[in-house]
């Protein structure tokens, strides 16, 4: 698929705060090009060469990449298109880098936000999402340790209430055991920019 240079440059600008912008020795005012992006698909998978996924980034980011024949896109979110003043173009869905990445598989990172994210944000006792923190299942006075399957999203009255004791000593049962996500899964379910476009490129990775 060509892209226009001024479509890039225009999916560049709005961007950026600077109100002209070079790109490939062409300067573009702000004010010459007009766009405007139609639909709520605005995040992209992006594939690795292999077909792999790679990483999430937003649909200005995947025309650029697709502009610089760095990308090519492999599926356009249905029915969904960019505008610019003369053409339209399919709004990328999915986009395949056109030379592979060496970025060797590393998994989730086990962080506070990634763990609520993947808790859904929920306390894992009580169910409310307000005022929380994390739990260590087994508590780590007592060896827990500190891992995707030992720590769940906790609120404060909740963990307070556990104190030092497993969920089965303070008779409070966990929603759900808490799991190490994969990349693939993290990125289906947990970036919150699920596309069904997305499915046959993430069940390839996680299985
Ligand atoms: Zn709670």
């Amino acid at each position: 698929m060509a892209l226009s240079l001024r479509l890039a440059a225009t999916l560049i600008i709005a961007n950026t705060s600077s109100s002209s912008i070079a790109l490939h020795g062409h300067t573009f005012a702000r004010t010459e090009i007009w766009f405007y992006l139609k639909g709520v698909n605005s995040r992209v998978l992006v594939l690795n060469q292999d077909f792999s996924p790679l990483m999430v980034c937003s649909v200005e980011r995947a025309f650029i990449l697709v502009y610089l024949n760095k990308s090519e896109m492999v599926r356009s979110a249905n029915g969904h298109k960019i505008h610019s003043i003369t053409r339209s173009f399919p709004l990328p869905s999915v986009i395949r880098l056109n030379r592979y990445v060496n970025a060797p598989y590393k998994g989730v990172n086990l962080t506070r936000q990634n763990i609520f994210k993947r808790d859904n944000s929920e306390c894992q006792y009580c169910g409310t999402r307000r005022d929380l923190t994390l739990d260590h299942v087994v508590p780590s006075s007592r060896g827990g340790q500190h891992s995707w399957t030992n720590l769940v999203t906790a609120c404060k009255k909740c963990n307070a209430k556990k104190g030092d004791r497993t969920p089965e000593e303070a008779g409070m049962e966990l929603k759900r055991k808490p799991y190490k996500p994969s990349y693939a899964l993290f990125l289906r379910d947990v970036t919150g920019a699920h596309h069904n476009e997305w499915d046959e490129f993430l069940e390839a990775k996680s299985a």
